[in-house]
């Protein structure tokens, strides 16, 4: 068998539709194989037992069979722009009255937020400093098709999922594009290296190290009973929960909330971290001036700016007038995290109109953001181990991981990446949620 040259690789976008259902079939069949073998895989919902008992009633990742076409330039970009957002987000964390001016309209308004604030309100009147600071991000984009940019849909600084799993796809489609290559014709190192399981590991032991004591250990937070505090010393609190109010069912996981914020270890996120990383904090971020508050660099601010959609408060008249005309060609957003919670389309207009009816604080709990439009792209989507033809668009996130030692930068990288294609006529799909699916990018 020959192996193909680098020229050999002609195609710079394909259409995977056009390949015959035989030859889908099979590369179906070893992408299922190698997903069992590799643990891309997660509970099967419809079972009673899943994720109660380990290692019982898995089923594969919902994802795309091969990676989708990403122009390189978008990719560095948005590569390089990590390591400044984690700086942003530093910079943002310690300037409490930014923090607290930006969202005390919507603390008014918004329970959950209220919350948050209320904690970080003890922090300052305690004076608490965090020298050493964590941060595990991932930065969203989706490229517009008509302006060709790359635009920020949201930066996560809790919660950031799917290190571990994005890391396999990229796997699984380099190994694809490698078996397949006589068919396909496409390049396997084209698929970028993705080290977000790894990188995160790392930096959140270099964090435990920077701690300093041999007999501490790392802490999860997790969903969704996990009310175990721990008899040993903790050196890092890793949050996989908390971002969302059904996090906090009662006061006592409000209480250990604070009871952690208040402790000497490490958190991932810190309280500032976590509100840094809020909708009204990034369409604050937007405003003319606002980054020159906490960058210095001019080539820096630039980047960042680059990447920022249209964001605005709902106290913005004219803004409003064109959203209740054209509705469809914005996004509504609460102070929420993990999918499922903005409003589209005729919605938008419904819920302004309701708002300015109510004429109340109410509006303070949104923001409106432009809506993004990326290029309609053919896909196959495997679920439940069959393969579905589809049209679809993708978000492309980029993990970035921070850390620092009072004015020593010990880590500050972007750190793999996650690719979500969903179907096209999908407002939001989650990948957990069952509209989108883990996928990598193949660099055109
Ligand atoms: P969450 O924190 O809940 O993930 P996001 O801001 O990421 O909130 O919104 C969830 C999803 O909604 C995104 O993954 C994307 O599919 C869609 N979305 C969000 N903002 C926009 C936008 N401005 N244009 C188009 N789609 C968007
Ligand atoms: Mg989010
Ligand atoms: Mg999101």
């Amino acid at each position: 068998m020959e192996t193909q040259k680098e020229e050999d690789f002609v195609k710079p976008t394909f259409d995977p539709h056009s390949i015959e259902p035989e030859l889908i079939q099979k590369i179906a069949y070893d992408a299922l194989v190698w997903s069992s073998l590799h643990g891309l895989v997660v509970g099967e919902r419809n079972s009673q037992r899943s994720g109660k008992v380990p290692g019982v009633a898995m089923v594969h990742a919902p994802f795309a069979l091969l990676p989708m076409s990403f122009p390189e330039s978008h990719w560095k970009q948005a590569c390089e722009a990590a390591p400044i957002f984690n700086e942003l987000v530093d910079r943002v964390s310690l300037d409490a009255n930014f923090l607290q001016d930006s969202l005390s309209r919507t603390k008014k308004v918004d329970e959950f937020t209220s919350r948050l604030l209320d904690i970080h309100s003890k922090m300052l009147e305690m004076d608490k400093k965090e020298d050493i600071r964590l941060g595990l991000h991932r930065s969203d984009y989706m490229l517009d098709e008509q302006t060709k940019l790359l635009l920020q849909i949201e930066l996560n600084t809790i919660s950031s999922s799917f290190p571990g799993l994005s890391c396999l796809v990229s796997e699984l489609h380099r190994m694809l594009l490698h078996q397949f290559r006589e068919h396909l014709l496409l390049d396997p190192e084209r698929v970028p290296r993705n080290n977000a399981v790894n990188g995160f590991a790392e930096v959140l032991a270099k964090a435990w190290t920077e701690y300093n004591n041999p007999r501490t250990v790392i802490m999860v937070v997790v969903q969704p009973e996990e009310r175990n505090i721990g008899r040993e010393a903790v050196a890092v609190i890793y949050f996989r929960a908390g971002y969302a109010p059904t996090d906090y069912p009662s006061e006592l996981e409000w209480r250990a909330r604070l009871l952690m914020e208040q402790s000497i270890a490490i958190k991932c996120p810190s309280i500032s971290y976590h509100l840094a990383g809020t909708k009204k904090i990034q369409q604050e971020l937007a405003k003319p001036g606002a980054l020159e508050r906490f960058l210095e660099n001019k080539d820096d601010i630039a980047k960042v700016r680059k990447c920022f959609a249209g964001l605005w408060s709902l106290d913005d008249t004219h803004i409003m007038k064109d959203a209740i005309k054209r509705p469809g060609l914005y996004v509504m957003k609460p102070q929420r995290e993990g999918g499922g919670n903005n409003i589209y389309g005729d919605d938008v207009k419904e819920t302004i109109l309701r708002l300015q009816r109510a004429g109340n604080e109410e509006d303070a709990a949104y923001i409106l953001m432009q809506r993004i439009f990326p290029a309609v792209s053919p896909a196959i989507l495997m679920r439940d181990g069959v393969s579905h033809r589809d049209q679809t668009i993708s978000e492309l996130g980029v993990y970035g991981a921070y850390l620092r030692n009072k004015e020593r930068v010990i880590v500050n990288d972007n750190c793999g990446y996650l690719m979500r294609t969903k179907v096209s006529s999908s407002n939001e799909g989650g990948v957990a949620a069952g509209f989108a699916v883990l996928d990598s990018i193949y660099l055109v």
